[in-house]
């Protein structure tokens, strides 16, 4: 089984400035550095490396994504205003929260390129399965802006890709901690793309990501949200994995999956209040890689540079069938904290999102 990784270290390169925790730094706010510094994700990459881990991978060397393949998503003017404003040192994605410097037009297309690259390699029979490890992040970002830190959708540009190339059904399963908006905005109408967000109830965006928005027209049913109570673990994403998520992704049988892989849903990401440790990412991947198409993990949120590392490495070792000698440290620690185990108010709200779910629908037409 080879896998895949993508990396590259212009991915470090995108420079997102100094405001705390997203909001700009000035006035009485000191400044000292965006949630989405590059840390986060190169412990993670060094972590991969100094585990032995990447003499297990096939390394793919990224090539970015051209202007025609950034447009089968986004809008000319939203491209167009990338690239200007990153030649002209920078500016803002699109939500006041998602500032980049020089040359991250450039990082950008090279993330959503990163997806590209992983897509042709399963594709061609090089790997089996593949880890982009991409930055800037993507799943927020529509077809006319960027948000949440994101400038490209890099998935839906990399679906887009998969299916020039012959696919014509594929799921995405994002446990990013914030709703997929933007991979959901592009494909609603689209019944080629089944996609999935779990995600925390009413953190981000804003009235997003509800169990009533389901698709739109022909794409209606395709579209699935878990919105889950803040505090849940895993016993709570286990509960939607077996009621929600894997019977709606059997029921498409895509030919290739897609997950937005953010590890924003730790215990310790201090974006969001959730209580994920490595185990069950690690449970959460073999749940996916069960489901028998081709996986590729694209790289999203996760904002604690401390334990961002050991669920992605986590991550990577389930999709490689290697076990590195590595430990988690925290993880003893995380075991027991509370909400580990499903609550009765978290099973009632995977019920809900199950209740919405229209199986019929999503199956393929003989
Ligand atoms: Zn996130």
């Amino acid at each position: 089984m080879a896998t895949g990784w993508i990396c590259h270290e212009r991915y470090f390169w995108h420079d997102t400035g100094s405001g705390p925790l997203g909001a700009p730094a000035g006035g009485y706010l000191e400044p000292l550095r965006h949630p989405d510094h590059p840390d986060t994700k190169r412990r993670f990459r060094n972590l991969v490396e100094v585990s032995g881990l990447l003499d297990a991978l096939v390394p793919l060397k990224p090539r970015p994504a051209t202007r025609d393949e950034l447009l089968r998503v986004h809008t000319e003017a939203h491209v167009t205003r990338m690239r200007e404003l990153s030649e002209a040192g920078g500016g803002d994605a699109g939500d006041g929260e998602s500032p980049f410097g020089p040359g991250s037009y450039d990082i950008a297309a090279l993330a959503a390129g990163g997806v590209i690259t992983a897509v042709d390699a399963v594709l061609s029979g090089t790997v089996s399965h593949a880890y982009a490890l991409v930055r800037p992040p993507g799943h927020h970002a529509v077809p006319d802006r960027g948000i949440g830190f994101c400038m490209f959708g890099n998935i839906a540009v990399a679906a887009e890709h998969a299916r020039s190339r012959g696919l014509s059904r594929i799921a995405v399963v994002d446990w990013d901690v914030h709703h997929g908006n933007g991979t959901q905005t592009i494909f609603e109408a689209d019944p080629g793309v089944l996609a999935i967000s779990l995600h925390q109830d009413g953190l981000f965006p804003e009235a997003s990501g509800g169990v009533a928005e389901r698709g739109t027209g022909p794409g209606e049913g395709f579209t699935v949200n878990i919105p889950l109570p803040a505090g849940s673990g895993a016993g709570a994403y286990l509960e939607a994995f077996d009621r929600v998520v894997e019977p709606a992704v059997r029921a498409f049988e895509p030919e290739l999956v897609f997950v937005a892989s953010g590890f924003d849903a730790s215990a310790f990401d201090p974006l969001a209040r959730m209580a994920l440790n490595s185990a069950a990412y690690r449970a959460l991947t073999s749940r996916v890689l069960s489901l028998g198409a081709p996986v590729i993990a694209a790289h999203e949120g996760g904002y604690s540079p401390e334990y961002v590392p050991f669920c992605g490495l986590a991550v990577v070792e389930t999709l490689a069938g290697v076990r590195t000698p590595v430990t988690d440290p925290f993880l003893d620690a995380l075991l027991t904290i509370p909400g580990q185990e499903l609550a009765p108010h978290q099973r009632e709200a995977v019920a809900r999102a199950a209740a919405a779910l229209d199986l019929e629908a999503v199956r393929p037409r003989p």
